[in-house]
């Protein structure tokens, strides 16, 4: 039988596998803090267990974190790692350094089954979802994570279509018996899948930002097929409805394509948006990639786009474009044609 990985598993999940093997209640805490505070990688250094709670665990149990399989790194400093994910299944994680700041992009699916146009990872399709520990591993075995100060979850696939594991990896990340990192220092993105988006927002102390790339229903529709499910207006009808505070962010992600979305009706339309919003707009290079119908629109036409938002209000910044030498810049990430090699091994 497959042993089954203690890293990624919640306080309550490990008060059940304390229970499951009769070992006393508090010992639950203590694995917690092995797995969580402290830099160890196996069942056997957990030294205030007994020797009997500890074969106890290694029957069935596994530590189960695992360092990145590959590295590069752009000419920029942002690193993209390679993690490995069961069944011959890879995701990719990119840090992105900046003076002060070191942001952590993180995967939550292998691949992503939203299809939107503009993205590489949906040209890969789904292949798996990921669990809480292979999430949270991805900051636990990071070589940089003394370094970190934010995450995003802005990697491989859509955080709402894994909703049960990725809420659980954001409790291990935030909580006390946790790495214990503030809900501010952690931002969701999504499509808007809105029953999760609820779910979310009730659930979740965490900085939400929202892909929008266009005001218009009709034009969202052709970019993301989403759009068909689970439309703009039930999404800002949520946004609207929550209250966010004064220390909760949400922001809307914008790609800008040349003549699609980048025009003065566009401009009209996002102030008709997010008008009365508490929110910021980040506007986004595209990154062309080979079969893409889209074109990225250029510098000038985006720092029009951004001025203009900012005259009527609304807080727009444009991000920088970082590790797109390495395909590490947002879209580009894929691990399609790694399944196929055989110099990656299980
Ligand atoms: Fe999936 Fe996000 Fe890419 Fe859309 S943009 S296909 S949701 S990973």
């Amino acid at each position: 039988m497959e042993k089954i990985a203690l890293f990624g598993l919640t306080l309550t999940d490990l008060q059940e596998v304390c229970k499951d093997l009769k070992l006393p209640k508090f010992v639950a805490k203590q694995i917690s803090d092995w797995l969580y505070k402290k830099n160890i990688t196996s069942i056997d250094e957990m030294t205030n267990l007994s020797k009997k709670a500890r074969e106890l665990l290694n029957e069935k149990y596994t530590f189960g974190v695992h360092a990145p399989i590959k590295a590069q790194e752009s000419t920029d400093g942002t690193k993209k790692y390679l993690y490995q994910a069961p069944n011959r299944n890879f995701i990719e994680t990119v840090y992105i350094p900046d003076k002060e700041r070191a942001t952590l992009c993180v995967s939550s699916q292998v691949g992503c089954k939203m299809g939107c146009l503009f993205c590489v990872t949906g040209k890969q399709g789904f292949q798996a979802q990921l669990t809480p520990g292979e999430i949270v591993n991805q900051i636990r075995s990071l070589p940089e994570r003394e370094k970190l100060t934010n995450i995003v979850y802005m990697g491989m696939g859509e955080p709402f279509d894994n909703l049960d594991n990725v809420m659980k990896s954001l409790e291990i990340l935030t909580s006390d018996y946790g790495f214990e990192m503030s809900p501010r220092r952690i931002t969701v993105s999504s499509i808007g899948i809105t029953p999760a988006l609820q779910t979310f927002l009730k659930d979740s102390n965490c900085h939400l930002a929202i892909s929008l790339h266009t005001p218009f229903e009709d034009e969202r529709r052709k970019l993301m097929p989403v759009e068909n499910v689970y439309n703009l207006p039930e999404i800002m009808d949520v946004i609207r409805k929550h209250d966010f505070g004064l220390q909760r962010r949400v922001s809307f992600e914008y790609i800008m394509f040349k003549g699609v979305n980048d025009t003065p009706a566009h401009i009209k339309q996002m102030c008709k948006l997010l008008n009365g919003l508490r929110c910021r707009v980040n506007l986004i290079k595209f990154h062309a990639f080979d079969g893409s119908p889209l074109e990225g629109s250029d510098r000038q036409t985006i720092e029009y786009f951004s001025n203009k938002l900012n005259e009527k209000g609304i807080r727009s910044t444009i991000r920088a474009s970082r590790g797109e030498d390495i395909l590490a810049a947002c879209g580009l990430l894929s691990t399609k044609e790694l399944v196929k090699r055989k110099d990656i091994e299980d």
